[in-house]
């Protein structure tokens, strides 16, 4: 079969070429921040993503009931952390404001939440933060550009694919040795995936007995964000939620994945209109966590966390009560937690901060 047609290249991947062609190749990292948050071209400073108009669907917004049992967890963490008011409840990359809103009906049903909590978006695509504002409103609400500019104070913070954002390096192992992947140009000038002269030392996520051929990632800017949340509960009582698709098994693997209208594309052929995501590396977010002195729960898998949470007795019920629709219920949780949907591909990790009051572990982890 012939290969597909490129598209034309698109006003960023111009732009992003005369860069190469000036300076020389770049590495996934630099492609992918360019790609994503170009101030007026980036994918994620431009368009709105998520839904059937959109490039992809996510556990809130394929049912209700996730946003629900999230809200349940904050919930309850809540009353963990020994209700603290005023109380911080801070979304990493909120979409479009679907899970907050789940959950904030869950918070009208307990007695003196609502009344506490004030909440933190941290976004950066103006588009959503539209849609945030007319799904929760301006009243309880403030946006950030950064985790680290929403103020101190006990909270709870939830990330759900929020790191998959998160651009990566990624590394090659030859019969020469390792090697930076990078983006060049190919004879046409369009983008192509070339390798760096081999590293001089061998990437720190590099493992002994990788085979010829494997690769390596490491997203630069996880650390940044692991400090971010390590320094918040270690100042005030709190947790963080992060719940992401990604590996737990340590193997290689190039993860890098490009998406456009719910189909996978090329990760170099729509640059700046498609959603470009890599696995979470939850070996290295754990270490991270720790090092930097914060309690770790998990990672488990997004079926056990949300079956733990009660996810088959609140189907139940929901059928129960609206019997027509059994069948689109039982499709949405068989989706959000079977094996070999997101239920297996997704993880959840929580993280805490050692002031905090309950002495067992988060529920559903
Ligand atoms: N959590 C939502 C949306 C996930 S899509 C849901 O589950 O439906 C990723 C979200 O993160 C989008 O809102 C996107 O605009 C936002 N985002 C991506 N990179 C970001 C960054 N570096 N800082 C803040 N928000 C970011």
């Amino acid at each position: 079969m012939a290969p597909a047609k490129r598209p034309a290249p698109s006003p960023l991947e111009q732009r992003i070429a005369q860069m190469i062609e000036a300076c020389g190749p770049i590495s996934v990292d630099a492609f992918m921040a360019q790609a994503l948050y170009d101030p007026d071209m980036g994918y994620y400073t431009r368009v709105q993503p998520l839904g059937a108009q959109g490039d992809f669907t996510t556990s809130p917004e394929i049912s209700q009931m996730f946003g629900e049992l999230i809200g349940l967890w904050v919930a309850q963490s809540w009353l963990d952390l020994g209700s603290p008011a005023p109380f911080k409840l801070i979304e990493l990359g909120p979409g479009r404001g679907t899970l907050l809103a789940d959950m904030l009906r869950v918070f009208a049903k307990v007695p003196g939440l609502l009344a506490a909590v004030h909440l933190h978006l941290v976004e950066t695509n103006p588009v959503l933060r539209q849609l945030q504002k007319q799904a929760v409103g301006t009243q309880l609400a403030q946006w950030h550009d950064r985790l680290e500019d929403v103020p101190h104070g006990p909270g709870i913070v939830i990330g759900n694919e929020f790191l998959d954002c998160l651009p990566i390096r990624q590394y090659v192992r030859t019969e020469q040795g390792w090697h930076d992947k990078l983006v060049g140009l190919d004879g046409n000038k369009r983008l192509s995936f070339g390798l760096s002269p081999v590293l001089t030392n061998p990437p720190d996520v590099a493992r002994p007995d990788d085979p010829i051929g494997a690769v390596r990632e490491m997203a630069p800017g996880l650390q940044a964000v692991v400090e971010a949340l390590a320094d918040r509960l270690k100042a005030h009582p709190g947790r963080a939620l992060l719940i992401d698709y990604g590996d737990v098994s340590g193997r290689p693997g190039d993860s890098l994945q490009a998406v456009l209208a719910h189909q996978k594309v090329h990760p170099l052929d729509h640059i700046g209109r498609a959603d470009l995501t890599a696995h979470v590396d939850f070996a290295a977010l754990t270490a991270l966590a720790r090092h930097a002195g914060v309690g770790v729960l998990g990672p488990v898998t997004q079926r056990d966390f949300l079956i733990g949470l009660g996810i088959i007795a609140r189907r139940d019920a929901l059928i129960r009560a609206n019997p027509h629709c059994e069948s689109d219920m039982t499709l949405s949780v068989e989706r959000l937690i079977g094996e070999a949907h997101m239920g297996g591909l997704f993880h959840v990790v929580a993280l805490e901060s050692s002031l905090n009051a309950a002495d067992g572990p988060p529920i559903g982890l």
